[in-house]
């Protein structure tokens, strides 16, 4: 009898067990009945001979028509060439070996259906044709075409194709997984019984058997839903205790203050509050004054004003005695974070200066790079407490710096930051929990808010602030080189008016190996390409060219951070016409007087990229012009992206829009640490249903039962997942 923990040397032998481990990293039954068919085919149904690509690895049903055996002229030997077919298009298979001696021969005569599997090479032939081919491919036969004539019954039968490796036999998975399956001792079911019943859901031996070897499609069916149900589970199980723990702990309450500093800060804002910020500030300020950590998201889209929020709740927290650190994925972002709040703040930055206000505290800037004597006084600034704000990168709470006294955590935009890293992040801090509020500018679809963010309690500020005016996007396509001519004058005419430019180019350029933050997804999907621009490369154009006479300044993550903050200042204060840099300023860089935002191979950024880049400009009263420069042909996949980013400011769309884009892995590899390995079955595309369901189940389950004493199966399941994440995190680490 074989459990989940047994290795599989010990079903299946050493030999297989050691192909098994080696091509496909699977070591125990576990690992193996997890890894389900890629696809399955009919017996009776062929394999679409026209839809494979190049160098793809593939498993497919085809018909034999011709069989010719030819010696080679050059060298020695001889090869078999058998053409397959789907009944539209072809596919030809060699085999080279010597003359009379070969078994596909035998087996392969006119008529034979067999599962062919190996690699699509191919060539040109003489008539200028291509010829794809599978040179020595694995093959089984299933059947010559009258036996599938005569059995419809026989014909339908499902076969699982699985995702296989080299030095494996085409069968060898399948037979593999039914040995396990014949032995299968699986223990109690970890869904409960009685959940399992009001669900109509099968259980789990059964579930492993319909996916490995279904009788029928609807067999299939049952057990995709009952395994997609664990995995949604099993992963809202661990969301909800991390939940229930969290609220558990100990935080200091930082209710409101009258006549404090937040009040004058309201007083002196120049702009009313929107709806939603003061909604979401009611949200913020009752959670400040709970005896438990806030844990909560917002989300709001690109220029929705969620600074303003931030700021508001870290004011709260200074009333209260306490300090706030606010942390930026960048330096730029950070550097910017400390110019603007301190402008915001004004007199009530500058405690303990002549001019400051009576309510007034510090802002504090640390960032990794800083001189050491800027340093010093920073940390001595926090560490006494005199900094009521500390603004930083991600980085700030790991070098051990002191706080006085720290009550809330601010996490600007980090959509790229996983449950594990808000776990360390929440213990940085000794002597108990501070609030943490996490900003996001992507916006989350809600199957990945359920997932990916699925501690936190969730804010979103649906509206942004009165008086902004529209973007307008454009593409700058290939077929319209005027466009681009265009797209310089256009540059010109706006600094001549005072406005300002950003450009951006996917890359440095001036070695390999930079930050060409180039997404995987956008990648070679319309054929080999060249490498993106370069801002180095694209400069000496400007400079003596395109944009001459024009003053340009260039940011990029390669710079000193003195000289990153050099150039956004001068950016910021109107003295650069032109910002030319990489995706440095993806996120958050706030500029109102900058009106243009022109990507250069707009087709190498992802869709949440492009948005986000475009939230550069727009930010104040003027008019916002974005120009998606591409050499991307009508009709590709990338063309399309690009259309649909010209066609929607609306960040929440586009986001549902990039998640259907992408696939999975990259999802959830980007937007936390670890979880994919556990999701086989289950998409945040078309599973909200299930994950929506499985999250109320689950949340119930643990409000009920904590510890999950009276469910040890699905505490054992819990304590699998949460091992492979702590894994895939060190990993990361
Ligand atoms: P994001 O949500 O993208 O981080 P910011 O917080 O940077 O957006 O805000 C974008 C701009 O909008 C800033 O210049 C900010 O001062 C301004 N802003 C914020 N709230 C309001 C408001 N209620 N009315 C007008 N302008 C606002
Ligand atoms: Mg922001």
């Amino acid at each position: 009898m074989a459990n989940l923990d047994e290795p599989l040397h010990k079903v299946l032998g050493d030999k297989t067990a050691k192909v098994l481990a080696k091509g496909l990293d699977l070591h125990t039954v576990g690992d193996l009945l997890h890894h389900y068919p890629r696809r399955y085919a009919h017996r009776g149904e062929l394999t679409p001979l026209n839809e494979l690509e190049d160098g793809e690895h593939v498993t497919v049903m085809a018909e034999v028509v011709k069989v010719q055996g030819r010696s080679l002229t050059r060298s020695p030997g001889y090869v078999l060439e058998i053409t397959v077919t789907d009944g539209t298009g072809e596919l030809k298979l060699s085999f080279f070996g010597r003359k009379g001696s070969y078994v596909p021969e035998r087996d392969l005569s006119p008529g034979t259906r067999a599962l062919f599997a190996g690699k699509i090479s191919s060539y040109a032939m003489r008539n200028g044709r291509v010829q794809r081919q599978l040179a020595h491919p694995q093959y089984k036969v299933v059947a010559a075409r009258d036996a599938a004539a005569a059995a419809q019954e026989w014909a339908d039968e499902i076969i699982p194709i699985y995702p296989t490796t080299k030095g494996l036999d085409i069968d060898a998975i399948g037979k593999s997984v039914g040995l396990l399956l014949d032995q299968l001792d699986l223990g109690p079911d970890p869904v409960p019984g009685e959940l399992l019943r009001r669900r109509g859901m099968i259980g789990l031996t059964e579930a492993y058997e319909g996916i490995h070897r279904p009788a029928d499609w609807e067999e299939l069916g049952r057990a995709r839903r009952r395994l997609k149900w664990d995995e949604a589970f099993v992963l809202q199980i661990a969301l909800a205790q991390r939940r229930l723990a969290a609220a558990a702990l100990p935080a200091k309450p930082r209710p409101r203050v009258p006549g404090g500093i937040l009040d004058a800060f309201d007083e002196r804002l120049p702009f009313d509050l929107t709806d939603g910020q003061r909604q979401v500030g009611e949200e913020v300020a009752a959670d400040l004054s709970h005896e438990h950590p806030m844990h909560r998201l917002l989300q709001g889209d690109v220029g929705a004003g969620k600074t303003v929020v931030a700021l508001r709740a870290m004011l709260q927290v200074v009333d209260g005695g306490g300090q706030a650190a606010l942390l930026a994925p960048t330096e730029v972002l950070a550097q910017q974070h400390h110019r603007s709040i301190t402008g915001m703040l004004g007199e009530l930055a500058q405690a303990g200066q002549i001019g400051g206000a009576e309510q007034a505290t510090r802002v504090a800037l640390l960032t990794g790079s800083q001189g050491a004597k800027a340093r010093k006084a920073a940390l001595l600034d926090v560490a006494s407490g005199s900094a009521g704000i500390v603004v930083g990168t991600h980085a700030l709470l790991q070098d051990h710096v002191q706080f006085a006294d720290l009550g809330l955590v601010v996490v600007d935009e980090q959509h790229r930051f996983g449950v594990e890293q808000r776990d360390a992040l929440r213990e940085k801090v000794a002597g108990g929990r501070p609030h943490v509020l996490v900003m996001t500018a992507t916006p989350i679809p809600r199957t990945v808010a359920m997932t990916v963010f699925g501690d936190l309690e969730t804010s979103v500020l649906g509206q942004l602030p009165a008086g902004r005016s529209a973007i307008q996007t454009h593409v700058v396509p290939p077929e319209r080189p005027a466009f681009l001519a265009r797209t310089w004058e256009r540059i010109k005419e706006e600094a001549a008016q005072g406005r300002q430019i950003y450009i951006v180019c996917p890359r440095i350029g001036e070695r390999e190996g930079d930050e060409g933050d180039v997404p995987a997804a956008a990648d070679g999907e319309d054929g080999p390409r060249r490498s993106p621009l370069g801002i180095m490369e694209l400069l000496p154009r400007l400079e003596e060219e395109l944009l001459a006479g024009l003053r340009i300044g260039v940011l990029h993550g390669k710079l000193h951070p003195d000289e990153k903050d050099a150039v956004m200042r001068r950016f910021g204060d109107g003295e650069l016409d032109v910002l030319l840099a990489t995706t440095v300023i993806e996120v958050g860089v706030d500029v109102p007087n900058a009106t243009v935002m022109v990507i250069m191979d707009a087709d190498r950024f992802g869709v949440s990229q492009l948005h986000q880049l475009r939230g550069r400009v727009g930010r104040g009263s003027l008019h916002g012009l974005c120009l998606l420069v591409t050499d991307a042909e009508p009709g590709s996949k990338a063309r399309e992206r690009l259309d649909a980013v010209a066609s929607t400011t609306d960040g929440f769309r586009l986001s549902r829009l990039d998640l259907e884009q992408r696939r999975e892995g990259d999802v959830l590899g980007a937007a936390q640490a670890g979880r994919s390995s556990s999701l086989r079955l289950l998409t945040l595309q078309r599973d909200e249903d299930v994950i929506h369901d499985a999250r109320a189940e689950a949340t119930a389950l643990v409000e009920a039962d904590p510890e999950l004493r009276g469910h040890p199966a699905l505490a054992a399941e819990l304590a699998v997942l949460l091992d492979e994440e702590r894994a895939e995190y060190l990993e990361k680490a």
